[in-house]
């Protein structure tokens, strides 16, 4: 599981080579060049810079030729519960990579998700519960079946990490629909976390046109 754990339980971040690098941003916008003015790649890339790029990419966002945006692409590591890793998957416009329930694995309660609604006077009964479906699961191991078997008893909110290889396109579509306010709580904030990290990274101009939590 990614280092960084915050208080919902959910850990969202980069890859090592997650970041977009600033000459893909350039190539984005060159190639948007190449099929807007009769000239070639070369002619244009070298006199591109990160601010001629960005302009140029937002006026191809407003222009609705999103196409070019498929030359950026994002890479990040999240670790999420099974409820939000089956809606996240729905997007077939990116490359998912999932940890495995197949193999045997020493489950604990950080082996689960928690939801943050959980208030504090049920969150031991909420426990209680994850540790009663570890010992479900557990049961049907030392009965002897394989982990194939007994991982059909494990619930929704087990703990699965994901690597997710998404361009820019496909994540602007991604970020509609996952932060609105009808998305579920979970993904909603992976969505949300994953556009702070981007921010923080000077690329929000990518989606800054998309009507965040409506
Ligand atoms: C609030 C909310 C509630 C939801 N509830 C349900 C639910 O109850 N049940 C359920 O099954 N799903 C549900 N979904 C999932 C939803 O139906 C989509 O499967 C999911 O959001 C992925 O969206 P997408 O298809 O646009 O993304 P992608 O699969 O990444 O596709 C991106 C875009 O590519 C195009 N595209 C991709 N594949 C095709 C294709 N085969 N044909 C034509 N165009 C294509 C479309 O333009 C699409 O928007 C819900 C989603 C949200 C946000």
């Amino acid at each position: 599981m990614p280092k960084e754990m915050n208080s919902t339980g959910i850990s969202v971040g980069w890859t090592i080579s997650g970041v977009p690098s600033p000459q893909s941003i350039i190539d984005a916008a060159a190639a948007g060049m190449v099929s807007r003015q009769d000239l070639c790649y070369e002619e244009f890339s070298k006199d591109i810079n990160q601010e001629k790029a960005e302009e140029f990419l937002r006026k191809m966002i407003q222009w609705g030729h999103e196409s070019v945006l498929e030359h950026i692409v994002f890479q990040f590591w999240v670790s999420i519960s099974r409820v939000a890793s089956h809606q996240l998957v729905r997007h077939r416009m990116a490359s998912y990579t999932q940890m495995s329930l197949r193999k045997q694995r020493e489950l604990t309660v950080e082996s689960f998700v928690i939801p943050w609604q959980i208030k504090l006077e049920d969150l031991d009964e909420w426990i209680s519960d994850i540790r009663h479906t570890i010992e479900i699961y557990n049961k049907w191991l030392e009965k002897g079946y394989g982990p194939d078997v007994a991982r059909r008893k494990l619930t929704q909110e087990t703990r699965t990490d994901v690597v997710i290889t998404i361009n820019a396109r496909s994540l602007r579509n991604f970020f509609a629909l996952r932060m609105a306010h009808d998305a579920d709580f979970e993904i909603r904030e992976m969505a949300e976390r994953m556009h702070k990290l981007i921010e923080e990274k000077s690329l929000g101009f990518l989606f800054e046109d998309i009507g965040f939590g409506k």
